[in-house]
């Protein structure tokens, strides 16, 4: 038998340990916002770690607010040095969850086995990768593969409120950096036969129109802001989406309509409305809204700003009686990692060893902790692979395929044996 299939028969045998592994994790709710159960979950994967050999430390967010008594921001490290010499290989994942939200049909945090899936919220966005990629290791070491150089698996919170207080914050503290840390792998879901190499950028910025309040029934006496905001946002519509829509990007971003830059209204509020939502008869005299710009590596984030706030700068001019304010509430950078990096070379042959056919390379819509690797951390060769589907993050009834699990399981094993011979 070669030692591909010796270590991919492993893969095998390691899959229900795996499998069981997944549930015990999306069994813990550790649903983002608030924050709830990290510490329970970091603990169990430490100890996971520690019984498999790894020294584990744990590292709370000390000194960030969201650090707090009832919600503690608890990350997991866990290091495994072969004693032979190679690179030191850094696998994350975040242990955080989006809330459930409605429209499942089963129990979301008590991960069904069902027609050969993992149900529950975090089945795939992204418990299976963190322990798809403990086993992956697990399967090399137990095939009697010699493993080489340092081996890490972090679990760390907070990815979808930004990483601050997990990836960001492992950066900061130096566990993740340039001149340590030679590759990482992020679990996140892509799925299973693509590599991610990076994500598009973020431009989240917050609008308040501020008009004149007048007594509801003589609105000719105010400037209503709700209807300025209305105003802005049709503009946005007619005028600037169909600018973005006309640019692309080079960067293989999937799903194809978000091959080119975007803009969503992600929140408004607006009006003299108490909290009981009890209208008082008045003019609105104020309206904030929230917006969601996502730019791609050809578009530069001040001129991304610039050409929104013409648009309202326009609108001043023409309607009189108005005010605003702006905020930048994020900007994030897009980030890629080149697509000839050993990493990426190692685990598309991989994947192409796993599948029969060759790996797509992608790129993520959306940011994750890529950004922190590679801006705090100065890691230049980061990707994103793992077993959930990228579809069906954030959804209702959100599940992952065992085969699924299995696969890329056997793409991190193989991807790292790749990595190690091109060392
Ligand atoms: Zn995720």
């Amino acid at each position: 038998m070669g030692l591909e299939d010796r270590v991919l028969a492993e893969v095998d045998r390691v899959l229900g340990e795996a499998v069981d592994f997944c549930r015990e994790l999306v069994r813990v709710p550790t649903v983002n916002p608030p924050g709830a159960e990290y510490a329970r979950c970091a603990e169990l994967i430490g100890s996971r770690l520690a019984r498999l050999g790894y020294e584990v430390c744990y590292v709370p967010a000390e000194g960030l607010p969201e650090h707090s008594a009832d919600y503690p921001r608890l990350n997991v490290v866990g290091g495994l040095d072969s004693g032979r010499p190679g690179p030191t290989v850094h696998f994350n994942g975040h242990l955080d969850v989006v809330p459930p939200g409605t429209g499942w049909t089963r129990p979301p945090f008590e991960a069904a086995l069902e027609d050969g899936r993992i149900y529950g919220r975090g089945a795939a966005d992204m418990k299976a990768g963190i322990a798809a990629m403990v086993y992956a290791v697990e399967a090399l070491r137990r095939a009697g593969y010699p493993v080489r150089g340092r081996l890490e698996q972090s679990a760390t919170v907070d990815e979808e409120s930004g990483g601050f207080a997990g990836v960001a914050y492992l950066c900061r503290r130096g566990i993740i950096r340039s001149g340590r840390t030679d590759y990482v792998v992020i679990t996140e879901p892509l799925d299973p036969d693509r590599v991610c190499i990076g994500h598009r950028g973020v431009y989240w910025f917050e609008v308040t129109v501020r008009g004149r309040v007048a007594h509801g029934s003589m609105p000719h006496l105010g400037v209503n802001a709700i209807e300025v905001m209305g105003l802005f946002i049709e503009r946005l519509r007619r005028e600037l989406k169909p600018r973005l829509a006309g640019r692309r990007t080079n960067l293989p971003v999937v799903p194809e309509p978000a091959r080119h830059p975007t803009l969503n209204v992600n929140g408004i509020v607006g009006g003299q409305a108490d909290t009981a939502w009890r209208p008082t008869p008045c003019v609105a005299d104020e309206c904030r809204a929230v917006f969601d710009r996502r730019f791609i590596p050809e578009e530069q984030a001040a001129e991304v700003r610039r050409e929104v706030e013409d648009i309202l700068r326009e609108l001043r001019a023409e309607v009189a009686g108005f005010d605003y304010e702006w905020r930048d509430l994020m900007v994030v950078e897009p980030v890629v990692t080149d697509p000839g990096s050993p990493l990426v070379r190692a685990f598309a042959r991989a994947v192409g060893q796993v599948y029969g056919y060759p790996a797509a390379l992608v790129a993520s819509p959306g940011t994750y902790d890529h950004k922190h690797v590679r801006r705090l951390g100065g890691v230049e060769h980061c990707i994103a692979y793992g077993p959930g589907r990228l579809q069906l993050a954030h959804q209702p009834d959100e599940h992952v395929e065992i085969e699924d699990l299995r696969r890329a399981i056997g793409v991190m094993a193989l991807g790292l044996i790749n990595l190690w011979a091109q060392e």
